[in-house]
This record gives C-alpha cells, sequence and structure tokens, in this order.
C-alpha cells in the first residue's frame, strides 16, 4: 500500500482550488433569467359579456370597441390592457 501524505498546507489549497473552479464554473453556466412582457388586452361582448383575450395592438385603449362578438355578434370592447412576464426558455 502507498501512502500519499500531503501536507495540510497543500490539502486545503486544493479545496481553496476547487471551490473557485466550481464558483466560476456555476457563475458561467448559470443562465440569466430572461422573461419577457407581453402585453395583452380582455375584451368582452357588451351583450352577452362573452371574454376574449388577445395580445395588444399598438392604439388600442379601454373602452375602444374593437370587432364583433363571436357567439352573439354583438360589440366587443377593451375592458382591460395588463402585461403578463413570460419566461424564456
Ligand atoms: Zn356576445
Amino acid at each position: 500500500m502507498i501512502k500519499l501524505q500531503l501536507p495540510p498546507d497543500i490539502i486545503w489549497l486544493i479545496v481553496i482550488l476547487i471551490l473557485i473552479i466550481y464558483l466560476v464554473y456555476d457563475t458561467y453556466t448559470r443562465k440569466p433569467k430572461k422573461t419577457e412582457k407581453i402585453i395583452r388586452e380582455r375584451l368582452v361582448c357588451t351583450k352577452c359579456g362573452y371574454i376574449v383575450e388577445r395580445e395588444f395592438e399598438p392604439g388600442d385603449f379601454i373602452g375602444l370597441v374593437k370587432g364583433k362578438c363571436p357567439s352573439c355578434g354583438g360589440d366587443l370592447k377593451i375592458k382591460a390592457i395588463y402585461a403578463i412576464e413570460k419566461e424564456k426558455l
């Protein structure tokens, strides 16, 4: 049997080195969370209350009549505009 006798100083040095390598590796491999904001709008039918959710289009504002209800043919009014965060993979 071969006994490897390392002085304690070297052991600590190796331990610290491994830790440094690990930290550097972790920093480089960790992917930063990228979030994308999506603006959506909620359209509600003025007649039957049918709700449609779709992506916001420039120029849209709350109260704007946009399109017809697919259920009853009534006016679809924008009731809410909101942003949601979508995580990018
Ligand atoms: Zn309707």
